[in-house]
Parts: C-alpha cells; structure tokens; sequence
C-alpha cells in the first residue's frame, strides 16, 4: 500500500510533507515489545515532482525509507540537487550496526540538496544529531511548521512516551556509579536468553555443580547479582547479560565488538562481534586467522606483495586486554580493531580500568582462564602496571 499522486504535477513543499505523513501510516512494526515509528518519506526534485514514496519497512520488515528510496527504489538515477522530505529526523552512522549506515550517509552520497524534516527524533542519541550532521554536510534542513509537526507527533505518541522515558533511564545510568550502572536490570531480557554454550563453558571450567537451566543455576546467578527477581520473573542484570547473553548486543550494543579488516584496495570488511562477551576473544582471533592473515598490499607499481602473518599472540593480548579492560559503564562506544595492510588499531573505551567487578566473581577467571594465563605472562613480562593486579593472582 502506499499513496497515490501525479508524476508530472510539481507539489508544494506543504503537500509533500503531508503526503509524507500519509505514507508514513503505511509503516509496518517490526518488533513486538516496544514501539517503533512510523516514518514515512518522499524524494522529490527540487521544483516539487515526486520521484518515489516509501514508508518504513515497506521492501523489508525494520528497513529505513531514507534507505529504501536512495539505495533501493531510485539507486540508479542521478538525484543530485533532490529534496526529501521526510515525517522523522533522519538516523545517523554511531546508532547502526556496521555495515548498516546511518540514513545521513546515504543521503550525503546521493548529493542531494535538502532534507525537510517533520520533527526531530526523541532518541537521546539521535536528537538534533541527525539534522546536524546533515548540515555539517552541507545540506540544508527545514524544519516543518506547527501544524503538521504536531499531527505527526500525534501520530507517534507511543514512540514518543516510549523514547522519553528510556531516555530518563539513560540519563539517569550515566550520572550512577558504574557498580550501580552493572547491577542495574536488563530491561526486557530474561535468564532464557543466556547463552547455553556460554554458560556450560563457565560451569565447565568452574567445576559448578549446577546445570543451566536449573533453579540451583537461578540460586547462583541471583546470589552473585547476575540475575534479579522481578516477582516470578528472574531477569538477567546487565552484568549478567554482558557476560551470559546469546545477544547482549541487542541490549548492551556497546558491548559489541567491531573488528574492522581493511584488505588495501579499498576494500574492507567489517565484522560485528556480539555477546557473550565472555566468548569474543576465541570468535574475533578465529575470525582474524580466517580472513585476516593473508592481506595483501595492492602497491602503486601494481605488484601485489603478501604480508607476512600478523605477531598473532602480541594481537591476541592486546584483543583481550580491551576486552578485560574496558570501562563497559561507557555506552556510546564499542571495542574496536581495525587491521589493514600498515597498521593496526585496537580501541577500548575509557580509561584502563581493573576488570570491573568481574574479577570480584572470580567469573573472568573461569571463563577465560587459559586466555587469561597467558595475559598474565604477558603482563608480568612487559613490566605492566598493577591494574592487572588482580588478574594475576590466579
Ligand atoms: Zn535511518
């Protein structure tokens, strides 16, 4: 379903925004558990003949209309100079997962001319972020007048309450302390979504003598704050669900991974490394030997030059110091290693931390026990400073 209109009729600036509107009630829900928003949009030239429509989700369930119009409907026209007008303020890189981009980028590279945006997202992390990166860009932005802006707002109410209370939450969690911040619920999670391998792993290496699933393993999580009860419900903290969850990434995306692989040649490969974040290591050094040893080196002169393997284990200590490291109470940015043909990067948020409340549990130690083994060595050898103090004393 999607609206009608007249290809060669040139519209107004006002009954493209509404027409937007009409086509953003087309939307379709992706998910069951919380609201989303009904976006709708329209590219159009810059004198007002409608190129195409779109409304969220409409070629596929959660797709941007941004997306669905520039890389979908009209990837192969020219739309420079092009005006779109859209209900919702367009998303931006920092909230997508790689190798999705933020609706800004796409519009950036189909150079168009100006955006008109219905009202601004009440996501904290996208608010007045996206019209501003649009403008850092150099495209202008028109915000729309009263009228329509409160129709749509009317529109998304559910969207709306839905995004101003989690952005109280946020806000909140950012002013805590980082214990209080770990210990703190997993909204929406429950104990089911710890990941069997993952669990069975630690019980494996911890000799427990509990099963996942069981009460005595509930017992467990609860008395170790892992786990809180909700009246019959045992819901995961975050804590728990950083170490345990099949999908921590989901909830926690900071908590994700990125392992950036840049081949030379302009090409690359970006790689989401999602919960347990007990289990990365192991998965990012198996996914570096995989794909990332044989990099070659396009040179100018056109010889292409093999690089000889990467110093495997220095990388393997440097992969799960950020890991063990990093201040995991920072939620706008995520472990990253990027690799290419003359460096290597690893970026962990935050100061070097001690391992966080992990160590306390003695968790860490079991999960990543022979990673951990060898972090020592490493530590003791290189002299490092007493922040892996506690890591070593296993
Ligand atoms: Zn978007």
């Amino acid at each position: 379903m999607a609206i009608e209109y007249d290809k060669k009729k040139k519209y107004s600036p006002e009954e493209l925004m509404e027409m937007a509107y009409q086509e953003s009630l087309f939307s379709i829900h992706e998910h069951g558990h919380k609201p989303d928003p009904l976006v709708g949009a329209i590219l159009a030239t810059s004198d007002g003949k409608i190129l195409a429509t779109s409304h969220r989700g409409e070629l596929r369930i959660g797709e941007h209309c941004e997306f669905t119009l520039i890389e979908r409907k009209l990837k192969s026209e020219n739309l420079k100079g092009c005006h779109l007008y859209v209900t919702l303020e367009t998303c931006i890189d920092k909230v997508r997962k790689p190798p999705k981009r933020g609706c800004v980028t796409h519009i950036y590279k189909a150079r168009l001319a100006k955006v008109y945006i219905g009202i601004r997202d009440p996501d904290i992390d996208i608010e007045n972020e996206g019209a501003g990166e649009l403008i850092a860009k150099g495209i202008i932005v028109e915000d729309f007048h009263f009228d329509i802006a409160e129709k749509i707002r009317l529109s998304l109410a559910e969207f709306i309450k839905y995004k101003e209370a989690q952005k109280l939450i946020i806000q909140q969690e950012r002013e805590e302390n980082p214990i209080a911040y770990l210990k703190q619920a997993a909204i929406n999670t429950t104990i089911s979504q710890f990941s069997k391998t993952a669990v069975d792993e630690f019980i494996r290496n911890s000799q427990a003598t509990f099963i996942y699933p069981s009460k005595a393993f509930n017992d467990w999580a609860l008395s170790f704050e892992l786990a809180m009860r909700d009246g019959e419900i045992i819901m995961p903290t975050k804590l728990g669900l950083m170490l345990f969850g099949e999908h921590a990434g989901d909830t926690l995306s900071h908590t994700i991974f990125k392992v950036e692989l840049d081949y030379g040649n302009g090409k690359a490969e970006i790689e989401d490394f999602d919960g347990p974040v007990a289990t990365q290591l192991p998965r990012i050094m198996k996914f570096i030997k995989d794909k990332g040893l044989k990099l070659t080196i396009d040179r100018s002169s056109a010889k292409r030059e093999i690089v000889s393997d990467f110093p495997v284990e220095v990388l393997r200590e440097v992969v799960a110091n950020a890991i063990i490291h990093r201040d995991y109470t920072i939620t706008e940015a995520t472990n990253y290693l990027y690799i290419g043909p003359e460096k290597i990067i690893v970026r962990s948020p935050g100061m070097p931390m001690p391992p966080l409340q992990l160590m306390i549990f003695g968790l860490w130690i079991c999960l990543l026990l022979a990673e951990i083994r060898r972090l020592c060595s490493f530590i003791t050898e290189w002299g490092w400073p007493k922040q892996g103090g506690l890591v070593c004393e296993i």
